[in-house]
């Protein structure tokens, strides 16, 4: 079957079909941007055409198996299965300004082992295609269209490491900026990473107005390497001078997103903080103070307590830095930061939790 995201496949089989290039893009603008599914897109279609067209376009990649809604804060996660039975979650954040953010995964369980994450505990199952990077973008707007709701923004914080699956995701990127698929202003595109140097800087020039964000953690490379294991591969001068390019290379005022995990102890400490101000010191960027939300595979990871955390957030504001001190949601489905799936390939597995960073 052809995926509707392959667009050389789709315009091989407009030829085949001899059809004129309007009705593809009828069908392609009742997909993407109606939000209709397959079968109202195929009807844009002239009659003779549209019984071998829907036998031969492919949709969907991934099935909606299930749906939790957070009862305090709008974040709804959604679990698909891959035609392997893989499972893969997204997460719709609403916001109470209306705006509607998701966070999508690239990979099927993660090998980065990050140890404050659930994903990191389960290991790599796979790498996801870019179209089923894709088809969790089509069914969460598909869900949100009744609401009166559209995707705005969409980061790759889901579970996996992007880079890890740079190929694909680069794929999904062009796919999701293409005027003719979904449209999607990049602008409002951000993909975080717990650093892939020469990655970072590849995808900052292929896709300029893509935000990035850094899972930096800790400036203490060995505090920084009990976290994320591999960090080992690189060191914290070599991810300083990846922002730095980065930042030349991004045709937008948004620097890079540095991402700060705050746990008790370990983070968050007088000299964790002078790491960090060091670290940053004459870099451009916007830091993202993160809370620690709870796996039970990390116990001797703890939250550092909100007074703490303002207390920390405003020492480096008083440096002149942009900070912002982030809020968790979907915690109570599990849908929160570091708490996605431990992905699997069971059915019976009860609906679990959000990764990347
Ligand atoms: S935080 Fe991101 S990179 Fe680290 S294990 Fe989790 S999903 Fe993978």
């Amino acid at each position: 079957m052809i995926d509707i995201h392959d667009s050389a496949a789709v315009e091989r089989l407009r030829r085949q079909l001899q059809l004129d290039p309007h009705p593809l893009r009828r069908l392609r603008n009742a997909f993407y941007k109606r939000r209709l599914d397959g079968a109202c897109a195929v009807a844009e279609l002239p009659e003779a055409s549209r019984e071998r067209a829907a036998a031969e376009l492919r949709f969907h990649t991934l099935t909606l198996e299930r749906t939790a809604n957070s009862t305090v804060d709008g974040a709804t996660k959604l679990l698909f299965a891959a035609d392997d039975g893989v499972r893969v979650e997204s997460v719709i954040l609403r916001s109470r300004t209306g705006r509607t953010a998701l966070c999508i995964s690239s990979q099927a369980g993660c090998g980065a082992g990050c140890a404050f994450c659930a994903t990191g505990h389960s290991g790599l199952l796979r790498n996801l295609s870019s179209s089923e990077i894709l088809d969790q973008v089509v069914q969460a707007n598909r869900m949100l269209r009744d609401e009166g709701r559209r995707v705005r923004n969409i980061v790759l914080m889901g579970m996996g490491e992007p880079f890890h699956n740079e190929a694909a995701v680069g794929e999904a990127l062009a796919v999701l900026g293409r005027t003719d698929c979904f449209d999607h202003t990049l602008r409002h595109v951000a993909v975080s990473t717990v650093g892939v140097p020469a990655a970072m800087e590849r995808c900052a020039r292929r896709f300029p107005q893509v935000r990035l964000a850094l899972s930096l953690h800790s400036a203490r490379a060995a505090v920084r390497q009990q976290l994320i294991p591999t960090a080992r591969r690189c060191s914290l001068e070599e991810l300083r001078d990846a922002v730095a390019t980065v930042n030349e290379l991004q045709a937008r005022r948004q620097p890079v997103m540095v991402e700060y995990l705050l746990l008790a102890g370990w983070t968050d400490r007088p000299e964790d903080l002078d790491a960090l101000l060091a670290w940053c010191q004459g870099l451009h960027v916007h830091l993202n103070l993160i809370p620690f939300n709870a796996i039970p595979e990390a116990t001797d990871l703890h939250p550092t307590p909100r007074p703490e955390r303002e207390a920390f957030a405003n020492r480096l504001k008083a440096r002149g830095h942009r900070v912002t001190l982030r809020y968790s949601l979907g915690a109570d489905v599990t849908a929160a930061c570091g708490q996605l799936a431990r992905s699997g390939r069971s059915a019976d597995r009860p609906l679990s939790g959000t990764e990347c960073g």
